[in-house]
């Protein structure tokens, strides 16, 4: 074989190993727009993003948690995110479930209050789900958001319904679930739109789980402010497939 077509051989078998872990096929991903494979680099970016996200709606949280807590949700999470950009930053050469569980630890060591021990272990049990992989698809996206909400429940036992972090996550993850496989980038953009419809809609709902839990029906008629940091977090994930750098 000519060197010409040895190289062209390799580039279609690299595209169909991509395609094969994005759930993308080949064509799909030469598009604009195409979902990058996810990978280390695609963690990265949602973790940065995600850091992001929280440090420019810091006030905002921290004011949804004025009305329903103790005013600090926004300062909690944008201490707990800041120190996992740092941690992020510094990582080289660590699979995307390790740098998952990473920031879990982080999260759990910086961030006070319930969210911490919260937001922790969901990104632990994302990472433990993802295991060693260096690359993986929206099935198995999907699979460690799930062991995330499972992590996230077995520490505060929240229900749907309960007026928490949990209202978002499960909307977003039904998305996930019910969204084309083929198409990782549409089915990112669904998620963070239900995660924002489960965070506005528990506005009208009685907190009875957490500090806001405390105030009883006075806790109607606003919104709880760690759905609304989930939501954040699933338009972080949505980004990262947006920023990915072309050709990828
Ligand atoms: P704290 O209430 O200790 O001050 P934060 O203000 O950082 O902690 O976080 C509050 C958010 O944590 C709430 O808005 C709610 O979404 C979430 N939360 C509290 N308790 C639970 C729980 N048991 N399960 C799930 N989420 C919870
Ligand atoms: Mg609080």
């Amino acid at each position: 074989m000519a060197p010409l077509d040895a190289g062209l051989t390799r580039v279609a078998q690299v595209a169909k190993v991509a395609a094969v872990t994005t759930g993308v096929s080949a064509g799909r991903r030469g598009r604009r727009g195409a979902p990058p494979p996810f990978d280390a680099a695609f963690v990265t970016r949602w973790l940065r993003a995600s850091a992001a996200e929280i440090a420019a709606h810091r006030d905002f949280l921290t004011q949804l948690d004025a009305a329903i807590g103790d005013a600090d949700h926004g300062v909690n999470m944008d201490r707990g995110f800041a120190a996992v950009a740092s941690v992020v930053a510094a990582a080289d050469g660590l699979s995307p479930g390790e740098l998952l569980v990473q920031a879990g630890a982080t999260l759990v060591l910086r961030v006070g209050g319930a969210a911490g021990p919260l937001y922790g272990s969901a990104l632990r049990e994302a990472g433990r789900s993802l295991g060693a992989a260096s690359a993986f698809g929206l099935p198995e996206l999907t699979e460690a958001l799930d062991a995330a909400l499972a992590g996230i429940v077995k520490l505060g036992a929240a229900e749907e319904g309960d007026k928490t972090i949990v209202d978002a996550w499960i909307p977003a993850l039904q998305a996930l679930r019910d969204a084309p496989s083929a198409d990782a980038a549409a089915a990112l953009h669904a998620a963070r739109i239900a995660a924002e419809g489960g965070a506005a809609a528990t506005t009208p709902l009685e907190a009875r789980k957490g500090r806001a839990s405390y105030l009883g029906a006075r806790s109607v008629g606003h919104q709880d402010p760690g759905a609304a940091s989930t939501s954040l977090l699933f338009g972080a994930l949505e980004r990262a497939t947006e920023d990915a750098p072309p050709g990828r």
